[in-house]
């Protein structure tokens, strides 16, 4: 999930952080209008906005000066509109490697995530969190 890309290398692709937040990715106005502008339908549509309104839009309908007029967004599935059991962008590699498939523009929240710092995102199940702290117990 972590984007920073001085903590990339941090990160051994387990994708337990992206499953354990499950369909809760919620992309800013900003990451919707960068989608919108590149015409990202096979994004926006896993997503739903509900407007000032009470209306709800699939974001790949939406225009970019509906942006201001949103309450908000939820991510579920593009047919049937149910919440999805995890975030369909998330790629298998291997065994226990994971990627992000929509890594250059995911949402905000994926790219400011940082499991191994303590605070708000600290996430005690993260590998490389588990390896850096193994290598502090034991320097080599
Ligand atoms: S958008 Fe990418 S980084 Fe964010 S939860 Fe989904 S797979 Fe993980
Ligand atoms: S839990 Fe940690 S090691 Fe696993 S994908 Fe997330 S940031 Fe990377």
């Amino acid at each position: 999930m972590n984007g920073e890309d001085i903590e990339e290398e941090l990160c051994e692709h387990c994708g337990l952080c992206c499953k354990i937040f499950g369909d809760n990715v919620i992309p800013t106005a900003e990451n919707l209008f960068c989608w919108i502008e590149q015409g990202r339908q096979e994004v926006l549509k896993y997503f739903f906005a509900c407007k000032n309104d009470g209306t709800w839009k699939n974001c790949a309908d939406l225009k970019p000066e509906e942006l201001g007029d949103l309450i908000t967004v939820e991510m579920r599935d593009p047919i049937n509109h149910d919440y999805l059991c995890g975030c369909p962008f998330l790629r298998r590699l291997g065994r226990t490697r994971y990627t992000c498939g929509i890594h250059d523009i995911k949402p905000e929240m994926c790219c400011t995530y940082q499991p191994w710092i303590w605070g708000e995102t600290y996430f005690n199940r993260c590998r490389a969190l588990k390896k850096r702290e193994k290598k502090s117990r034991f320097p080599s």
